[in-house]
């Protein structure tokens, strides 16, 4: 086995942590401190009463300690790209870990340990230097601490599974403050938890153990750029090629408003991505793309172009932070025709960009080991809005709502991802799975001292 190499990662940005550590509500800085823990510009009119910024895993055990002597509850975050802001809650005791971002790989072992802090794009990039790699996120911003816990859908998902497949233990406190590690023989509830129940887990992940990949030697990606008319024949045709899709292909297919190449109505961009051995093998695989019987109609074609992870990520543009959002989405194996009228909804009084639809063709292998993650399908769809206006607020909250609720009768259930439990709560791990949850929490937080989802599933039987 070879020897550890630290990253540099944690001087470099120690900025991030510097500044008033403990902040009560009411104190200079707050609500500066409050605002954040969101990334977008609407986070929700919940206060913490006490917000602790981490500086290392005693800071975490100080301020479990806190919770429990003022009774307390408590949450965390890490990255602060939780849509609804799930970790903002009223009288609780808010854990920030932004500032614990420490990386650790071992090249040879093909292992590393990462704090919640680390960024998916800071980590994909450091991995690449090093010919390895493991399946961060799709956008910047997003780290590592709450994107694994529920379930993480990152580059190359489709062929190497949820990122939480990749996690082989993790250091974590518990709510009775003490620092343990759990994996698939110590702590295995624990460890099968954390694997899954996202902004449920209850307790502090102060380490994540994950295995690396090698880079594959090749990526290659095809642009396409759609006009409002033909997306309809778009999207019906790529249904009907997904089920052949190599799972080495990723696709990413995005509706949106851009006034600059039509004010018909919205676009359809595609992003097809083949990570493969040989460029002749993903130019075989990507062929397929300018087979599309609507591709004489692109406006935009960028066909085999050679790219990063890092590129694709950074032309991700899709979040400015300083609008205010709210995601929705839908598992789903319906057809086509099955999904159009939910489809058509949604076309027809489509908000101006950034508001988008993502259409994400997934997989269900390889196998999935015993994990909490327990509910995906063949197809993702997501609708992210984003405004400017608070007055607005509420407009966009029940578009995006309600859009995605006219496709329950075709849902298999939701990402914790992009979760919206608050408006709508639905499935997001089997009933099975939502029991054993409780069961292990009650066990690992008897006093509830960890606030939950921000809503929670009903089931037919449920007690
Ligand atoms: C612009 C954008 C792009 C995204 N792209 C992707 C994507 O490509 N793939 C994907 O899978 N998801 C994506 N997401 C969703 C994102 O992965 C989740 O919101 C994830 O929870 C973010 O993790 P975070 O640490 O950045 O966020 P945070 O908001 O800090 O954390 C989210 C929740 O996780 C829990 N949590 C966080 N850290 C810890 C910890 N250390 N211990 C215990 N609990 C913790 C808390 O309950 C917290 O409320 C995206 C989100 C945004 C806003």
């Amino acid at each position: 086995m070879g020897c550890p190499h630290a990253i540099g990662v944690k001087e470099s940005i120690v900025s991030h942590s510097t500044g008033t550590r403990v902040l009560r509500r009411g104190d200079e800085g707050y609500e500066q401190a409050r605002r954040a823990v969101v990334w977008h510009a609407g986070a929700p009119n919940r206060f913490p009463e006490v917000i602790v910024r981490a500086r290392d895993e005693d800071d975490v055990m100080d301020a479990v300690r806190l919770a429990r002597d003022e009774d307390r509850q408590m949450a965390v975050c890490s990255g602060h790209h939780s849509w609804s802001g799930s970790h903002l809650r009223d009288g609780i005791v808010l854990l920030d870990l932004a500032g614990l971002r420490d990386v650790s790989v071992d090249s040879e072992a093909m292992t590393a340990t990462l704090q919640p802090g680390v960024r998916g794009s800071e980590l994909g990039a450091l991995l690449h230097e090093r010919g390895l790699f493991f399946p961060v996120g799709h956008c910047e911003g997003v780290c590592v601490g709450g994107y694994l816990l529920q379930g993480g859908f990152g580059w190359r998902g489709r062929e190497l599974g949820p990122s939480c497949m990749s996690v082989t233990g993790i250091d974590v406190v518990t709510a009775d403050g003490n620092h343990t590690y759990a994996d698939g023989t110590r702590n295995p509830d624990l460890f099968w938890a954390a694997r899954g129940a996202g902004p449920g887990f209850f307790g502090v992940v102060t380490r994540f153990h994950v295995k690396l990949y090698s880079l594959q030697p090749v990526t290659l990606t095809s642009f396409y750029l759609y006009p409002p008319d033909v997306w309809e024949e778009y999207l019906r045709w790529s249904r009907l090629i997904e089920p052949t899709l190599p799972a080495e292909v990723e696709l990413w297919n995005l509706m949106y408003r851009d006034e600059s190449v039509s004010s018909e109505g919205p676009v359809i961009s595609v992003s097809a991505t083949a990570f493969v051995d040989t460029e002749e093998r993903a130019r075989e695989e990507l062929t397929l793309f300018e087979r599309c019987p609507v591709r004489d109609r692109a406006l935009i074609a960028e066909v085999n172009r050679a790219t990063t992870t890092s590129e694709l990520t950074a032309r991700n543009t899709h979040y400015p932070p300083d609008r205010r959002f709210i995601a929705d989405n839908t598992w789903t194996h319906a057809s086509f025709d099955e999904l159009l009228p939910g489809l058509r909804a949604i076309h027809q009084d489509f908000p101006p960009a950034p508001t988008h639809l993502v259409w994400f063709p997934w997989t269900l292998t390889p196998q999935r080991p015993p994990m909490a993650y327990s509910v995906e399908d063949e197809l993702y769809l997501a609708l992210y809005a984003g405004w400017e206006h608070p007055a607005d607020d509420e407009t966009y909250r029940r578009w995006v709502t309600e859009r995605m609720r006219a496709m329950e009768p075709l849902a298999t259930g939701i990402q914790l991802a992009d979760e919206n439990l608050i408006n709508r709560p639905r499935r997001f791990v089997t009933e099975d799975s939502l029991h054993r949850l409780d069961e292990i929490r009650a066990r690992y937080d008897p006093d509830g001292r960890f606030v939950s989802w921000l809503g929670r599933p009903q089931f037919a039987h449920a007690p």
